[in-house]
């Protein structure tokens, strides 16, 4: 059969099946055997052939090559580069940040949208809470992300504004929901289930929703085939990963071909053009900052 890995625990892969159902499965043999070398090798969103067993027990007998991957950064035991697969087969970053309550950071927003690209997904930004009201400002740091290519969407999960726009970028695609805890992340997950385009499709819930959600993943079937993953600990692979930095800040790195330096780092250089950009006010003094901010994990 054919299923795609909804969970993962110690050893035990939850897998849902084409059609819906759900299976318990652990590794054939030499699979087996890669995984004690490899730590893990089956991350949320795997597409997996299993045997069935009994009743909703299986066996994985192989694993697809996947499509893409997000993946966390880090130093491991002893230094080692360490790379751990978040989820696999997807296609967008969600980055869900409130207007106010708790009020977002830039440079949170900007290490996601790093994170996402180096991994190749696409980038969607909901400023929710938009109930609360918000600044002018907040309007303006929305538009740089839309001008950078981003798509950015104001919601309320508490009066459903926005949500059927959002559910409709969510159609169809596998997409990966981040956030700090405290912005709303549940809640637009219960709205976007029960919103006007979840009615009139076939909607249903990993069983295994909310059961583990501290150590493990959540997968909700949206309408038409779409799905959101909900990974805990999302914060930690916004981080140290500086790969898709120069894209993220497309702006930046246009700017600074015509400093005079080739490795300019556009702090105290005489003749930074990026640093003149701020001068007259064509480049976001904060968004140098937050640029400059990340640039110290390299
Ligand atoms: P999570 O930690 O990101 O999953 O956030 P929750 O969904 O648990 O929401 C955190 C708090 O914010 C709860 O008290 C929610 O009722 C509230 N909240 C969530 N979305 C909205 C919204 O759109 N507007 C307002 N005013 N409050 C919201
Ligand atoms: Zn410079």
């Amino acid at each position: 059969m054919k299923g795609e890995v909804v969970n993962v625990q110690k050893g035990m892969y939850h897998v849902r099946s084409e059609d819906g159902d759900f299976f318990r499965c652990l590794l054939r043999g030499n699979l087996l055997k890669l995984e004690r070398e490899e730590k893990s090798i089956l991350a949320v969103g795997d597409e997996v052939l299993f045997e069935r067993l009994q009743k909703d027990q299986g066996i994985i007998t192989a694993i697809e090559e996947r499509r893409s991957s997000l993946v966390r950064k880090g130093a491991g035991k002893k230094g080692r580069h360490l790379e751990q697969v978040i989820a696999a087969n997807i296609d967008q970053l969600l980055v869900v940040v409130a207007v106010k309550d708790p009020p977002y950071k830039k440079s949170l927003i900007e290490r996601y949208i790093t994170s996402a690209r180096s991994s190749g997904l696409d980038v969607i930004i909901a400023f929710n809470k938009a109930d609360l009201g918000f600044s002018e400002r907040t309007i303006e740091d929305s538009k740089v992300y839309s001008e950078l290519g981003y798509t950015v969407k104001f919601t309320s999960a508490l009066t459903g504004t926005g949500i059927d726009e959002l559910a409709g970028l969510l159609r169809k695609k596998s997409t990966v929901l981040t956030g700090i805890s405290g912005v709303g992340k549940s809640s637009l997950v219960n709205a976007l289930l029960n919103c006007d385009l979840a009615k009139t499709g076939e909607v249903s819930l990993s069983t295994h929703k909310g059961k583990h959600t501290t150590t493990s993943s959540s997968v909700y079937y949206l309408p038409g085939g779409g799905k959101l993953i909900d990974v805990p600990g999302t914060r930690e692979f916004a981080v140290s990963d500086t790969e898709g930095l120069d894209e993220a800040f497309d702006d930046i790195t246009e700017l600074s071909r015509d400093c005079r330096f080739n490795d300019c780092t556009h702090t105290v250089e005489p003749g930074c053009a990026v640093l003149k950009a701020v001068e007259e006010g064509r480049l976001e003094k904060r968004r140098l900052r937050n640029y400059l901010r990340i640039k110290q994990y390299e």
